[in-house]
């Protein structure tokens, strides 16, 4: 019989990463400061009251403000039109100490379905932060520099960091959203991957993913993906944030005795990714959650307002 702990995945360390790559940044900020007489500036809207994405944006101010950037939260009620996050854009847009501009998704549902479009639109692509407006996403598909979408830029960085090679190797992304699996797909691509991409109308995820030696998961399903989606050895990233309530969903992820499941019983949720915890037992390589993907994302959030100030002077 093997010993288990012998066939355990690396645990890819995401804080150590954005630790390494923060060091990198801060003299860039500290040049940039000096030569403009301003720090760069980050400029993030908040409209509603989304518990999730209320704890996404301290932490990018929380560490934008560690970095010596100034970061200016604009709040809006989940009751305003979203012509007041126009406004703010437009604000923003023409502010000459404001190098990016965020807004956080999503949108309060009341502010129309076609709301998150015309507000990526509406960003200065100069200032596109978070890579979405059609300006950015041409730049990306053609190879050309610019803002990339920061959580697939992080993982990037998190495999170049851990020195996994990513050319030559057969690449699958399980989500196509604009933010995460789309431009995942592009810049594993344009690093030489053979990229599929998975989604949830792909049929046989398990063996499409089975055949991945880099298996990225972007989903949002807590645990979707389990031992039988992973060929042994592979690197899997897990992108999925989920908080999980549910006591039934949670005896399904962790077994009795787990620390994960302590931190249920004391809090009465978790954090879990979408690569349910046996996966560990087969994978190569894989990012944990919380402390993998997570910290990296925040972290090239700084990276590209730097990026945007540097490029504006
Ligand atoms: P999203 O916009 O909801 O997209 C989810 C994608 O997953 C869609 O393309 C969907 O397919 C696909 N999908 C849903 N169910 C599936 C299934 N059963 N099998 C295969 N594919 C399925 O989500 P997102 O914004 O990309 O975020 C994905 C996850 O990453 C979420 O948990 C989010 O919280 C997390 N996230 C984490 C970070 C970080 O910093 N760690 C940053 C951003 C997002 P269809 O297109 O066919 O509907």
């Amino acid at each position: 019989m093997t010993d288990r702990t012998e066939t355990r995945a690396r645990l890819l360390d995401g804080k150590a990463a954005a630790a390494r790559i923060q060091e990198t940044l801060r003299p860039r900020v500290e040049r940039f400061t000096q030569a403009a007489g301003r720090p760069p500036g980050l400029g993030i809207v908040l409209a509603g009251d989304d518990p999730a994405s209320a704890v996404y944006v301290r932490k990018k101010v929380g560490l934008g403000q560690a970095f010596g950037l100034r970061v200016d939260l604009e709040r809006l009620s989940a009751a305003a039109g979203v012509d007041a996050v126009l406004a703010i854009v437009a604000r923003l847009n023409a502010s000459p100490d404001h190098d990016g501009i965020l807004v956080q998704s999503p949108l309060p549902p009341g502010m129309g379905a076609d709301a998150e479009q015309r507000v990526v639109e509406a960003i200065d692509p100069a200032k596109d932060v978070d890579g979405l407006t059609a300006t950015s996403v041409g730049r990306l598909v053609q190879k050309r520099p610019g803002l990339v979408s920061c959580t697939p830029a992080g993982v990037i960085r998190m495999l170049e960091d851990e020195g996994i090679a990513i050319a030559g190797r057969h690449a699958v992304v399980v989500g196509r959203s604009d933010i995460v699996g789309k431009p995942m797909a592009m810049l594993l691509l344009h690093r030489d991957a053979t990229v599929t991409m998975a989604h949830s109308r792909t049929p046989d995820l398990e063996a499409v993913c089975r055949r991945a030696d880099i298996l990225v998961a972007a989903v949002g399903r807590p645990g979707l993906i389990r031992t039988g989606h992973v060929r042994p050895g592979a690197v899997v990233i897990d992108v999925g944030v989920n908080r999980v309530t549910d006591a039934a969903v949670v005896a399904g992820l962790f077994p009795e005795g787990h620390r994960r499941l302590e931190v249920f019983r004391q809090n009465g949720s978790v954090l879990v990714g979408d690569v349910h915890p046996e996966v560990e037992a087969v994978a190569g390589a894989l990012t944990p959650v919380p402390g993998g993907v997570g910290p990296l994302t925040v972290t090239m959030l700084m990276a590209n307002t730097l990026q945007a100030a540097e490029a504006a002077r």
